[in-house]
């Protein structure tokens, strides 16, 4: 069934896909596929919870295309993710994983539930069980899941060793971004922070920016947020902002990196840390700033505060944080936008690694983990920014050409069976 455009997050990006298609003049019975979902799972499943009570929990895999190869994307441990919501980030991850050229399809997947309100026993049981529910569906051939927003290495443990018991044998290639001892990839854990932290580099020298003086604002310091922040520090950006879904605090001068991940790692929250100015997440967004990276949620920027944002330069650390209305209105306004499906493409790229790793069982040191990332997202990055300036398009309209175009002639090629 076609995809209906409704809700803002997939409205946005089946909109992203439809003014490219038009401005590819992708075939019709192209364009009807890829604005659809291949195969879509719902699925609700009881878990007993600690006091003996029976709860039903609702999770999704969506999987986006498999036109280039298995399909790749995360699973969302979220309070009120929907299937929508899924479906949008199915279908970033096939543009995501064309723009740096893997040999992979996009894919996502989500459980209704709050992670922060669960005992690591009950967490380990819905894992445990969604993974049996979803095992006819994933595989290192068919569709490899990953961390995404509330899930880790922990998870992909379980994960893996679930799959795992109902083969009858380990098959450590189900997922990507688990535990370096059970096989994940060296650098996984802080490829999406570097990625990111490339493209604020790069993006911040081609606009002209005093690099690497440039004050940084972020808002998440979850996985992502956090390693760009470090990263960037470590390159001498002041980082004037930060936040996480407690709050944020502000100092002009620069935050000390060092004491506030002290403070977090006390307090498991940003708001209270004495070394800065309180701010909430609205105001993080419209902070003084030159470059702004929300590394959060989806849909921050809207119609509503785009004019405030005073950053010349946003690098999407999350997924679709920007919507269809705003990404125009700051265009509009000359503010650099450097896309998800580049700016965190990362953590898919060195996912891809571990999974080639796994299959080869032949493992990488760090610095050659480094170097391959570098070596693929410079090139994505050029390869863009070139689209641009020759279209005369923005960085996101670049690299979704480029990536809808792969992916369409990929399909093409397949032609359509029977
Ligand atoms: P995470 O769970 O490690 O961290 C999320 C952070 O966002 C936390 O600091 C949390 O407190 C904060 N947060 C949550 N709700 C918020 C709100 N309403 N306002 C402000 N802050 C809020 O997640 P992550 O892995 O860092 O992912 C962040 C984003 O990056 C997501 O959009 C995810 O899809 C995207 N992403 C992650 C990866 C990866 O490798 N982890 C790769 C690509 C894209």
């Amino acid at each position: 069934m076609a995809i209906a455009q409704r809700g803002g997050f997939l409205e946005t990006v089946l909109d992203q896909f439809d003014r490219t298609a038009a401005r590819l003049n992708l075939d019709p019975s192209l364009r009807v596929v890829l604005r659809t979902c291949k195969r879509e799972f719902t699925v609700n499943f009881p878990v007993q919870m600690d006091d003996g009570q029976v709860r039903v929990f609702t999770g999704y895999r969506i999987q986006h295309s498999q036109a280039r190869g298995p399909s790749k994307g995360g699973i969302r441990y979220h309070p009120g993710v929907t299937i929508d919501e899924a479906r949008a980030l199915a279908i970033l991850m096939t543009w995501k994983c064309a723009v740096v050229r893997l040999p992979f399809g996009g894919a996502k997947g989500a459980v209704d539930c709050d992670p922060h309100r669960l005992s690591i026993k009950e967490i380990e049981r819905v894992t445990r069980r969604f993974t049996a529910e979803l095992e006819p569906i994933i595989g290192p051939d068919s569709d490899i899941p990953a961390p995404d927003l509330g899930t880790g290495a922990r998870e992909m443990a379980w994960i893996l060793d679930t799959y795992s018991m109902h083969r009858g044998y380990s098959v450590p290639a189900v997922v990507t971004g688990k535990p370096i001892e059970l096989g994940g990839s060296e650098g996984r854990l802080e490829a999406t922070g570097h990625g990111v932290a490339l493209c604020v580099a790069e993006s911040a020298k081609r606009s002209g920016l005093p690099w690497p003086n440039v004050r940084v604002a972020i808002q998440g310091f979850g996985n992502v947020g956090s390693v760009t922040a470090r990263v960037l520090a470590s390159q001498g950006c002041p980082i004037v902002a930060l936040s996480d879904v407690s709050g944020g605090v502000y100092h002009p001068s620069g935050l000390d990196l060092r004491n506030l991940t002290r403070h977090v790692e006390e307090h498991l929250q940003i708001a209270g840390f004495p070394g800065g100015e309180p701010i909430d997440n609205a105001s993080l967004l419209t902070c003084d700033c030159d470059v702004l990276v929300p590394a959060a949620m989806e849909q921050q920027i809207l119609a509503s505060n785009a004019d405030q944002v005073r950053a010349r330069l946003i690098v999407e650390g999350a997924n679709g944080p920007i919507d269809g209305i705003a990404d125009e209105m700051l265009a509009k306004r000359g503010v650099t936008i450097v896309p998800d499906i580049l700016a965190n493409a990362g953590g898919v790229t060195v996912s891809y690694f571990e999974w080639v790793q796994g299959r080869e069982a032949f493992f990488w040191s760090e610095a050659e983990v480094r170097e391959r990332l570098v070596t693929i997202m410079t090139k994505a990055f050029d390869d863009i920014w070139r689209t641009a300036k020759s279209e005369g398009v923005t960085l996101r309209e670049a690299a979704l050409l480029l990536a809808v175009d792969r992916v369409g002639r990929a399909l093409s090629l397949r032609g359509l069976y029977p």
